[in-house]
């Protein structure tokens, strides 16, 4: 899995996504994380990348020219086809089944904007997709991209180790995940509950589904009303709240 990342901020990207698991994962091959600066393909003399907006207002509008000649590079060595990304608090909000989604494509491209963003002849001539990750605003693209890279990266096969498994994940089947505990058994006065001791794997499923149930109704509400579920499995719920 390839991600050509057309950024002002290269190196903001190659700290970052340097360290840890993803980090591991690109320099096993198993992802290729390529950022490309955008200033580099800037033909004006002092390497600028914005100016002013047309028809007036505060701050600067990054230019069409780097742009486009910074994507068109990264076309000589990607597909056709290759989905563009525009990080954008325009877009549509980033979520897990977006990152399954674009986990299966063999390259992305993101275009990470600045200041006001970036001339609308760029979005209108390059953006196949505009993605925000949430409903706030970001001085740049950088963190939104990382972000993205980061969930869409642990769905490439080989990227977890089975200790990072994400087999059973908040928001699998609409729901958020069960409490976790490790040892020990007992800390400060706190103990495990007893049926995550206890060995018994078809107990313990039952309890792990039961959580999931009641985290989701009191924390995600607005997923739980989406749920379809069994006539004994809503009343144990209804129970529960009122306890
Ligand atoms: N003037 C733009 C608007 O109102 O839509 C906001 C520009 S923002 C200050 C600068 C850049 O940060 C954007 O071009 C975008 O690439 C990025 N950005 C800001 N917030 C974001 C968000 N919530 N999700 C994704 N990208 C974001």
């Amino acid at each position: 899995m390839k991600f050509h990342i057309m950024t002002l901020f290269p190196e903001m990207i190659e700290q970052t996504l340097s360290s840890s698991i993803i980090g591991n994962a690109n320099s096993q091959d198993l992802i290729h994380i390529q950022p490309v600066n955008i200033r580099d393909f800037s033909k004006n003399k002092h390497k600028k990348v914005d100016d002013y907006p047309y028809g007036g207002g505060a701050g600067m509008v990054m230019q069409p020219q780097p742009i486009m000649d910074a994507y068109r590079h990264i076309q000589t060595y990607t597909k056709k086809n290759t989905k563009v990304i525009y990080l954008t608090p325009q877009g549509k909000p980033f979520n897990q089944e977006m990152a399954e989604s674009f986990a299966k494509e063999e390259a992305l491209i993101f275009l990470c904007g600045h200041y006001e963003g970036v001339d609308e002849r760029v979005i209108e001539s390059i953006v196949t997709e505009e993605i925000s990750i949430g409903d706030y605003i970001l001085t740049g693209g950088e963190l939104a991209v990382m972000v993205m890279i980061d969930c869409i990266s642990r769905l490439v096969p080989g990227v977890l180790g089975n200790s990072d498994s994400h087999d059973i994940e908040t928001f699998d089947q609409g729901l958020i995940e069960y409490p976790q505990y490790t040892r020990p058994a007992e800390y400060e006065g706190q103990v495990v509950p007893e049926v995550l001791l206890s060995g018994h794997h078809l107990n313990i499923e039952r309890w792990r589904y039961e959580q999931s149930l009641i985290r989701t109704a009191i924390k995600r509400p607005d997923l739980y009303d989406k749920l379809t579920l069994t006539v004994s499995d809503e009343a144990f719920v209804k129970k529960s709240l009122q306890k």
